[in-house]
Order: structure tokens, then C-alpha cells, then sequence
């Protein structure tokens, strides 16, 4: 699994991170979401959080 976070297309909003902080953190300086744990981890879903981004960010390839 790989997760990407488009940081053109990203508005900061922090959901990915309420959903999961193993995962994605925000950029305090650029106020937008990165990818820390690009392989995903066991206590989140990230196709699931994929879904969940209001701007279509995220992208979960297999
Ligand atoms: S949910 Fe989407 S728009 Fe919100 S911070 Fe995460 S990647 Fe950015």
C-alpha cells in the first residue's frame, strides 16, 4: 500500500489526522497534511480515510 497526500490540492482541514495521527500529521508551517507512515498502519483503514477527505487529496494505491 502507498498513501499520498497532494499538497496542491490539500486545504488544511486536519481530518485525515483526527483519523489517524500514526499516519498523517499536519505541517504546522505549511498548514497542510503529510504522509508519515506511507505504508499504512493496523489501526487505521486509509482507504477508508481516503474517502473521508472533503477535496479529494488523499490517493491509497495498492
Ligand atoms: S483530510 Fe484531506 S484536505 Fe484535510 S488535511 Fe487531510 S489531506 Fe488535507
Amino acid at each position: 500500500m502507498k498513501i499520498e497526500i497532494n499538497q496542491d490540492v490539500c486545504i488544511g482541514c486536519g481530518i485525515c489526522e483526527n483519523f489517524c495521527s500514526e499516519c498523517f500529521v499536519m505541517n504546522a508551517s505549511e498548514g497542510k497534511a503529510e504522509v508519515v507512515k506511507a505504508e499504512g498502519c493496523d489501526s487505521c483503514n486509509a482507504k477508508d480515510v481516503e474517502g473521508r477527505c472533503p477535496v479529494g487529496a488523499i490517493s491509497v494505491s495498492e
